[in-house]
């Protein structure tokens, strides 16, 4: 049996409760392929923090590139502040590994009421720039307090990243429906997006078969929310990414649908996570729902060249939400984290389900 590394990273508040549902799923359905995860587990997060003043200890990202890819569950703690655990733990994580790009499938899930009147057969992956744009950093405040007081916000483009993400977005939309909208502002924003339009054109060349169009975020936002289908893959800057991604998370069901991954093209490993939070209102209730850490599961078994254990995974979920009475209380239901991850479990075909062994990881130090 192939043996997969696999770190995983629970972290807080609702990230251990979701996590710990998953992985027996994630375990099944590698093993259906023939494969097994071998799982290190760390302690990472807001506990540790309060402990020993890190969220991750100094080569966490060292600890991690030893694996084919992560899961991670959530940080944040109301004792602490945001950006030390944000900063300190998965946007570490991000840089050290540069992790290009991150991706965020969208879709309708038969079964699950959403905002809109008519969202069926919504399945649109958003490619979002996960490194630069608007969220550099670049910048400063001056005159602090003044009437005349100014800030600074850089936005820095650059035409390698842009490509980079281009080439992962046209490979995706060719392996999907074979269409691909970039999504700028262009016409408002003459040098920045500009350099989107010219790389993203250049890169288009080389995939004739894909419909390429570019649209401006604003008509994206009105498209997104009226005519959904129309859309298979967005290639989005960072900031537009990650507003539309939210956007489009909630018409498809609520954040607790939203799977992510964050992969550098091409490399090892990815870090997989769902796009909420710690979620503090609801923690160590046992309400979670755990679908978006499953589908985060299940982008993972893709990245790690597992895609019919992958494949498995949606097929479950999709036969766990069909039934009402799995659903838990943010899609209307009174089930639980570890009822509806059971029906995911128990929805997978053929699967045997072996024991999950966890070890430790030098978490500790
Ligand atoms: P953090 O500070 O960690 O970002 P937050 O509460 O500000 O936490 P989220 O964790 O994203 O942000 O939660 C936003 C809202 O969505 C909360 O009311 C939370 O209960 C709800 N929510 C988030 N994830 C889930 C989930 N998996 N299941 C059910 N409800 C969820």
């Amino acid at each position: 049996m192939a043996k997969i590394p696999v770190a995983v990273i629970p972290g807080d508040g609702i990230g251990p409760e979701v996590v710990a549902a998953t992985v027996p799923v994630l375990v099944a359905a590698a093993a259906r392929e023939g494969a097994t995860l071998a799982i290190t587990e760390y302690d990472w997060g807001a506990e540790r923090y309060l402990r020993t003043g890190a969220a991750m200890p100094a080569d966490g990202p060292d600890q991690v590139r030893s694996a084919r890819a992560a899961l991670f569950g959530a940080v944040g703690h109301p004792g602490v502040p945001d950006h030390e655990l944000v900063w300190g733990l998965i946007i570490r994580l991000r840089q050290a590994l540069d992790l290009a790009v991150n991706l965020r499938p969208v879709r309708s899930w038969p079964g699950v009421s959403t905002p809109l009147r008519d969202a069926e057969g919504t399945d649109i992956l958003i490619v979002r720039e996960n490194t630069e744009g608007e969220y550099t950093g670049v910048g400063g405040r001056v005159r602090p307090g003044a009437d005349a007081e100014i800030a600074l916000e850089v936005a820095v483009h650059s035409r390698a990243v842009i490509a980079r993400a281009a080439r992962y977005a046209f490979d995706a939309a060719r392996a999907r429906r074979g269409h691909l909208a970039l999504v700028t502002k262009s016409n408002a924003m003459r040098h920045g997006y500009t350099l989107w339009d010219a790389v993203v054109d250049e890169v288009a060349a080389d995939y004739p078969d894909v419909r390429y169009e570019r649209v401006l975020v604003d008509a994206m936002a009105a498209r997104l929310v009226q005519r959904p289908r129309s859309l298979d893959v967005l290639l989005a800057s960072n900031l537009f990414g990650d507003i539309l991604s939210d956007l489009a998370a909630v018409l498809a069901g609520g954040l607790g649908m939203a799977p992510s991954g964050n992969v550098l093209p091409g490399q090892s490993p990815g870090v997989f996570e769902s796009v909420h939070g710690s979620a503090p209102d609801i923690a160590g209730r046992g309400i979670a729902n755990p679908v978006a850490c499953l589908l985060s599961g299940a982008m993972l078994l893709d990245h790690v060249g597992l895609p019919g254990a992958a494949e498995a995974v949606r097929t479950a979920v999709g036969a766990a939400l069909a039934d009402p009475a799995n659903h838990t209380p943010d899609l209307g239901g009174a089930g639980t984290t570890t009822t509806l991850a059971g029906a995911v479990l128990a929805a997978l075909p053929d699967a045997p389900v072996p024991a999950v062994t966890a070890t430790g990881g030098n978490g500790q130090s």
